[in-house]
């Protein structure tokens, strides 16, 4: 039902300084830069390999990632999984027991529908379902 690791997300306080390692100091390109005005955050995908590494920065001292930094720190945020059938997984989940933040699906960067499920589900960890066309 996952089909891979589609990426993972790492929260910064600036899109500008990450991607001068990122991109100048690791050798990844951007190919994408998008600001996803719900979550309040403006993200940058860097392709590497099969996967992606997300960069999320804040536009809004008040937005999730914003918060997130705050408590914990600039680090990994979070970790996507694509699926092909995004609401059949959330239902499947939903009727096993696993907690989720969104029960439906939104729209994510990149014209994905993502969906996250609740760290106290997944150990610890925040995780995204990702389907994209
Ligand atoms: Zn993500």
């Amino acid at each position: 039902m996952i089909k891979k690791v589609d990426h993972i997300g790492i929260a910064v306080k600036d899109l500008n300084q990450a991607l001068k390692l990122y991109e100048g100091l690791l050798g990844l390109k951007v190919t994408e830069t998008e600001v996803v005005e719900e979550q309040k955050v403006r993200v940058a995908f860097l392709p590497t390999g099969d996967s992606e590494v997300e960069l999320l920065e804040s536009t809004d001292p008040d937005g999730p990632i914003a918060r997130y930094i705050e408590k914990n720190g600039e680090g990994i945020q979070h970790i996507a999984f694509r699926v092909d059938n995004l609401d059949e997984k959330l239902a499947e989940l939903k009727a096993k027991g696993v907690r989720l933040i969104d029960e439906k699906p939104r729209r994510g960067a990149g014209g994905a529908r993502i969906a996250f499920l609740h760290p106290k589900s997944t150990f610890g960890t925040l995780v995204e379902l990702c389907e994209r066309k």
